[in-house]
């Protein structure tokens, strides 16, 4: 970790500037999951803990630069004064007077949740320019002595609240959240234990061929199932059916099989799927090996592919998993995804969880602390492991 951490602050009577990621679901008015609030509490307590003040910084959904009300970050809020012993108070907008008058008047141990940072365009940058995106995190900056991030699930955005404002504030730190998410993906990165294996899986390839392109360099192993898997099927010749297919990629996906050949990467597809007559938990069910017949859909692996790939998980020191195996948010075929979630935690190996399904399927398996890390950004996960820089991240202090 070569970035400043909370750690190296001296926040006493300090005002701390923190994004957070509150991005959460919200029903009727009250936080549904908890999570990434609870999340970013290891940071909140430190700063509160060493005498600082903080003004907390999040999104939450697609307000798209407009102040609507649905996207207020008051339920989020709320929860967060549940869980802290400290003063929350939410502001009324994200900047003006007011705004500034509530971080003035703000006092040592106390709390300032911004309203979503997403209720201007500046936020993300589109449709304003380069100049007023820079006077509107400026405006941000204004608000602290010194700036921290733990929001790795918008790391890999270079928005104002990430990687604009940093420039007007002198020291800008990983919090706790933000560290581990760097040390964990940089080892795996780094010096993986071997074997590692990398499971890549979900509805599209467009938005994972990059990685298991950059993947290929690094693993010995790559195991691929979910939707993407029948474009690398019809790669192969085989046919797929009503199955999901990116024909445009079809031939990416050709090369990327060629690719393995060459560099002796064992990359696996599914040797059967679960196959049914409609997108449905009601659908007839066969198990199909190779072709996938005319008017079926592939939509999970099949019991064979699952002995496969958790027979290759158990020999694991090293497990990346971005994706699920099939359509598991349906009961009937949500075995692949169980069975390799059950394997990855029961396997000797650090295991990284990232991507918003993935993860949501460990937990509701009940085996989240089985795993050595979930991630917290799915997106960000992703272009880290390609080897992309992250400009929330590239934006923090260097040690
Ligand atoms: P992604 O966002 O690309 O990780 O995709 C996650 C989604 O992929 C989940 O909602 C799954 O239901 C879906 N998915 C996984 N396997 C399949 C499949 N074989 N056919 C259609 N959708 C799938």
């Amino acid at each position: 970790m070569n970035k400043l951490t909370i750690k190296d602050l001296d926040i006493q009577g300090k005002r701390v500037l923190m994004r957070v990621d509150f991005n959460v679901p919200v029903k009727d008015g009250v936080v549904g999951d908890d999570t990434r609030i609870v999340a970013a509490l290891p940071s909140i307590n430190y700063v509160l803990k060493n005498s600082g003040s903080l003004v907390l910084m999040s999104h939450c959904g697609r307000p798209k630069g407009e102040k609507n009300m649905e996207f207020t970050l008051k339920p989020a809020a709320d929860r967060l004064a549940e869980l802290v012993d400290a003063k929350v108070t939410l502001a009324p907008d994200v900047i003006g007077d007011e705004v500034k008058g509530l971080v003035d008047g703000l006092q040592a141990g106390e709390i300032l949740v911004l309203e979503n940072v997403r209720f201007y365009k500046e936020e993300e940058g589109k449709g304003c320019t380069a100049e007023e995106q820079d006077a509107f995190a400026k405006e941000l900056a204004s608000y602290g002595d010194i700036y921290v991030s733990d929001a790795f699930g918008t790391a890999h955005r270079a928005h104002a609240s990430m990687a604009v404002v940093t420039k007007y504030i002198d020291q800008c730190a990983a919090g706790f959240l933000l560290e581990k998410e760097i040390e964990y993906l940089g080892k795996v990165l780094e010096s993986p234990e071997r074997p590692f294996v990398a499971i890549i899986g979900g509805a599209k390839i467009s938005g994972k061929i990059d990685v298991v392109t950059s993947l290929m360099e690094k693993c010995d192993t790559i195991l691929i199932g979910g939707g993407m898997a029948y474009t690398f099927f019809k790669a192969q010749g085989l046919t797929v059916g009503d199955s999901l297919l990116e024909e445009d990629k079809v031939e990416l996906a050709g090369d990327i099989l060629k690719l393995a050949e060459v560099k002796g990467v064992n990359l696996l597809l599914p040797v059967d799927n679960l196959v049914a007559d409609s997108f449905s938990a009601e659908a007839n069910i066969w198990v199909s090996e190779g072709d996938i017949k005319e008017g079926l859909m592939g939509l999970d692996i099949g019991p064979e592919t699952i002995k496969l790939f958790c027979s290759e998980v158990a020999k694991a020191k090293t497990v990346v998993w971005n994706g699920p195996m099939g359509c598991f948010e349906l009961e009937p075929f949500s075995k692949g995804t169980y069975s390799v979630c059950q394997a990855v935690a029961d396997s000797d190996s650090v295991s990284i969880i990232g991507g918003g399904d993935s993860v949501a399927a460990v937990k509701q398996s009940g085996l989240a602390e089985k795993m050595s890390h979930v991630s917290t950004g799915g997106g960000a996960s992703l272009e880290f492991m390609e080897g992309k820089p992250l400009p929330g991240i590239v934006a923090l202090t260097d040690a």
